[in-house]
């Protein structure tokens, strides 16, 4: 059965489609089957995955309003291995268009049902924002990844989403949980930076991902060649980082 994960944090910029890219890609190395959905208007884990937003004929908005079917929009990354489903500046139009349909929440859910024996993991890279396109993304999920930065002001954002997470699961979504908190962009030579690492752990115990992924300029430098960190330099600190991530993931489902 398909494993579905969110990958959400309503912050823009603190690692959510670098998390959701390179993941996907350690899983396929991994051996595991993959789907990348790209919940996210500005199409960065589908550049990132080596599809170009621009030349798609169909995409996550003709999926999430019922033009196309999940068949007619899948796209495999060259570079990656995995499936995506890409998504480009259609997709804010749905954010509009789905408020008049029905079960407005669960189209993404709906479009998924029916795949689960394809993949082993399905993860879904969401805006920074709690709209209705990230509730979509909550609505189809078994669980939600949230990469974070260990910054003072982290732990503030924190509470908004973990509410919305605690309302989905009330009342959209009762298999939803919280997997993880993962801990991105990480420099050790900074104090406050342990200090908030060392917060997450007392206070969020085993809900805090053992892998720790560190600040690497390689993962950066990875989008622009539409690759992700992992195949474009494997031996960088930041891959081998999410290289152990998808492993944990992989030992996390057993127990779920
Ligand atoms: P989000 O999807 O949450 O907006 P991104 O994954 O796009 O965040 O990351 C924001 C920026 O930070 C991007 O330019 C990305 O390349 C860079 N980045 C992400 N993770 C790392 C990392 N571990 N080391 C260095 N740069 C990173
Ligand atoms: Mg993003």
């Amino acid at each position: 059965m398909a494993r579905i994960f969110c990958v959400a944090n309503q912050k823009g910029g603190v690692g959510k489609t670098t998390t959701c890219v390179n993941l996907a890609a350690a899983l396929h190395l991994a051996g595991q089957r993959t789907l990348l959905v790209d919940l996210d208007p500005q199409g960065n884990a589908t550049m990132g995955s080596g599809v170009d937003k621009r030349a798609l004929e169909k995409s996550v908005y003709h999926l999430l309003v019922g033009l196309a079917t999940l068949e007619e929009v899948r796209v495999q990354s060259e570079s990656g291995g995995y499936d995506v489903l890409p998504a480009n500046r259609d997709l804010a139009g749905a954010e509009v268009e789905l408020v008049n349909l029905d079960n407005r929440e669960k189209r993404l859910r709906e479009a998924l049902k029916g795949f689960d024996a394809e993949y082993d993991f399905v993860l879904i890279d969401c805006p920074p924002s709690l709209s209705m396109l990230t509730l979509n993304g909550l609505c189809g999920a078994h669980g939600v990844i949230i990469p974070m930065q260990c910054e003072y002001y982290a732990l503030e954002g924190l509470s908004d989403l973990v509410n919305t997470i605690k309302k989905v699961h009330a009342n959209l979504n009762r298999d939803l949980k919280i997997i993880g908190l993962l801990r991105v962009m990480f420099d050790p030579r900074m104090t406050l930076q342990q200090q908030v690492s060392a917060q997450l752990e007392s206070h969020f115990g085993d809900k805090v991902f053992r892998a720790i992924v560190p600040r690497n300029v390689r993962l950066a430098e990875a989008p622009s060649h539409g690759m992700p960190g992992v195949v474009f330099d494997r031996g960088a600190k930041g891959a081998q980082a999410y290289m152990a991530f998808a492993n944990e993931m992989i030992q996390r489902i057993r127990t779920l």
